[in-house]
């Protein structure tokens, strides 16, 4: 039985769905920015906080946890910045606590949702594992500082371990009965949907003098189905201990700028946005697109999901958003 800690969550809810396929799956989320909507039927649904010592005792007493994949943490670098203490209790304490327990109880397999944060203004057009991590924000350090105690578990106690970092995870389940539904929302994508869907009046810009072609930043958007079947994979390789301690980047390997974005997105719908110039928003690299090559030569995955799926995708789990 595999436990998902954050299973609630927008990609852990996706990740859930494809494994519980063929698992035994348990969630386990406090449901702060979770939906119990979308926890799939086939798991079994704890509410509960990482950082409750006594939940995690009584799940790891009660299944026969073999791994533990852990998508429950606050990821927004505004709010990082402004309530730093809320990220280092959520993401590195109560991580830590949740790390204890499974070591006190023999678990020793764990998959870590990490993120292309932790590169923070890389030098490199094309972000490789081997880049260079130097975090510009307090969301990227809690995930770093988690990626160096892995490390140091590995050595110390055994934990076997694979980390995935997430560049800009996009889309919603081809069944559009999952998707994404943040409160408040701040990524682009579904901004703009909102926005077309009638739901804001207009989409911001944040920065049109940026040193990339058209002076906007340039991301890597990622399928969430394809985080999902990443994840799968890396859980795969470790329980059949083909891996022990890997780090592994997930991106479509294409950078978009935010006006390319936008102009998809009036493409996949036939809807014309409203738009302003706005300025830059605290902390965004002018560009961030991975590498995946790593992952692609070890695990065999790529992005199968290309940036009008994504759009598609989100734009029909927004016109009959259920939660
Ligand atoms: N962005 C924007 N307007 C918005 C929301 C986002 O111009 O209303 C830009 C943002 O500055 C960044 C890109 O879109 O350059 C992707 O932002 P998002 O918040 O979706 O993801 P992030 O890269 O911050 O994880």
């Amino acid at each position: 039985m595999i436990l998902v800690v954050g299973g609630a969550g927008y990609i852990g809810s996706h990740l859930v769905k494809e494994l519980a396929e063929n698992e035994e799956v348990i969630v386990l989320d406090n449901l702060s920015t979770g939906h119990r909507e979308a926890v799939d039927s086939r798991a079994i649904f704890v509410e509960g906080d990482i950082g409750n010592e006594e939940v995690l005792q009584m799940i790891f007493k009660s299944y026969p946890i073999s791994a533990v994949m852990h998508f429950a943490a606050y990821s927004l670098v505004g709010e990082s910045v402004i309530d730093p203490l809320k990220y280092y209790e959520n993401n590195v304490a109560s991580t830590l606590k949740l790390l204890k327990a499974m070591l006190n109880n023999h678990v020793k397999n764990f998959i870590f949702s990490s993120t292309a944060a932790v590169y923070g203004i890389p030098a490199v057009e094309m972000i490789d594992e081997k880049t260079a991590t130097s975090p510009i924000n307090p969301y990227g350090h809690s995930k770093l500082l988690i990626e160096q105690i892995l490390a140091d578990f590995k050595n110390a106690y055994g934990l076997n371990y694979i980390i995935l970092r997430y560049f800009n995870a996009a889309g919603a389940h081809e069944s559009a009965k999952i998707g994404e539904s943040h409160n408040p929302e701040t990524h682009l994508i579904p901004i703009i949907l909102q926005h077309l869907l009638g739901h804001r009046d207009k989409v911001s810009i944040f920065g049109s003098d940026y040193k990339t072609p058209d002076g906007t930043c340039i991301r890597d958007y990622i399928h969430v189905n394809d985080l999902a079947s990443a994840h799968i994979l890396a859980l795969k390789a470790l329980l059949a201990k083909e891996k022990e301690a890997e780090v592994y980047n997930l991106g479509n390997g294409h950078g978009f700028s935010v006006k390319e974005v936008l102009e998809t997105c009036e493409k996949v719908t036939g809807l014309k946005a409203k738009v302003e110039m706005a300025d830059r928003r605290a902390g965004d690299p002018a560009r961030l697109v991975a590498s995946s090559q790593k992952i692609f030569s070890e695990l065999v995955w790529e992005a199968e999901r290309n940036l009008e799926q994504i759009i598609s995708d989100a734009w029909e789990w927004h016109r009959n958003q259920l939660y």
